[in-house]
């Protein structure tokens, strides 16, 4: 049984005090969520913080991106995934479409992060996703099978159990525009394929595969409600503790 994962991605928003009141508020909303893993993924500068108000509750905590490496040194600007693992982090997330974007994410840096990220136990979110041209001109399998085989190359089945794999349409981050929930399972039955393809059955079967783009507490149960959707991975909604926990108590 794969253990669902209803992450927020709180990109660059909140400053520590709205952090803190945001977390003291979904801390109560969320206790009693045992059928899903609660990740928050904050900015960097207030992680330690956030860290110290969540101990002893049910969320974790994940950083939105990491270093290539863990050796320390002349990296200016870098945060190294052991330097997250140090300021309380359990996860981080590896190759948003923000950052391939706009700030030169490759498949080949996603995975070095992500073997960065295992070095420092760590779990990494990966995220992959096709733009709307992409999906319109049928190559959106290419695409993601791309990604997906560039950003876990090198790593063993036993590296995928500290893998989770975020789909995310580029079209459908921040745009209202939810995948249907047959488009979510149609591309995640997909993916499930290629890791067994690339990791074998074990792998795929145990993989965590969430879905992410304009998720909203009125669409999570029915896009929960398809097989190979294991959790959610929100942008936008998870950034207020009420719309956040509605989607986290989703059933
Ligand atoms: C995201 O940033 O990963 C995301 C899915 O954003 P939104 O939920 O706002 O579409």
């Amino acid at each position: 049984m794969r253990k669902p994962v209803i992450a927020g991605n709180w990109k660059m928003f909140k400053l520590l005090n709205e952090a803190v009141e945001t977390v003291l508020a979904l801390k109560p909303l969320v206790a009693n969520a045992n059928h899903c893993e609660v990740v928050i993924a904050p900015v960097f500068t207030v992680l330690k913080t956030i860290s110290d108000r969540l101990e002893g509750s049910n969320i974790k905590l994940a950083a939105q991106d990491c270093a290539i490496q863990n050796d320390f040194g002349a990296h200016t600007g870098e945060v190294a995934p052991v330097m997250l693992k140090d300021a309380g982090c359990s996860h981080v997330i590896v190759g948003h479409s923000e950052r391939r974007q706009f700030y030169g994410e490759t498949d080949e840096s996603v995975n070095w992060k992500s073997m960065a990220a295992l070095a420092a136990e760590l779990t990494a979110i990966v995220c992959v996703g096709e733009h709307l041209a992409e999906r319109e001109s049928g190559n959106a399998e290419d695409v993601v099978r791309t990604q997906l085989e560039g950003g876990l190359s090198g790593l063993t089945a036993n590296d995928l159990e500290r893998i989770i794999i975020a789909y995310e349409p580029v079209w459908a981050i921040g745009t209202g525009k939810t995948a249907t929930p047959e488009q979510a399972q149609e591309m995640h039955g997909f993916i499930r394929n290629c890791i067994g393809n690339t990791h074998g059955e074990n792998a795929a079967e145990g993989m965590r595969i969430l879905y992410g783009g304009s998720v909203k507490p009125d669409n999570i149960s029915t896009l929960m409600s398809q097989p190979d959707v294991d959790g959610a991975l929100v942008g936008g909604a998870s950034l207020e503790a009420e719309s956040f926990a509605k989607i986290v108590n989703y059933r």
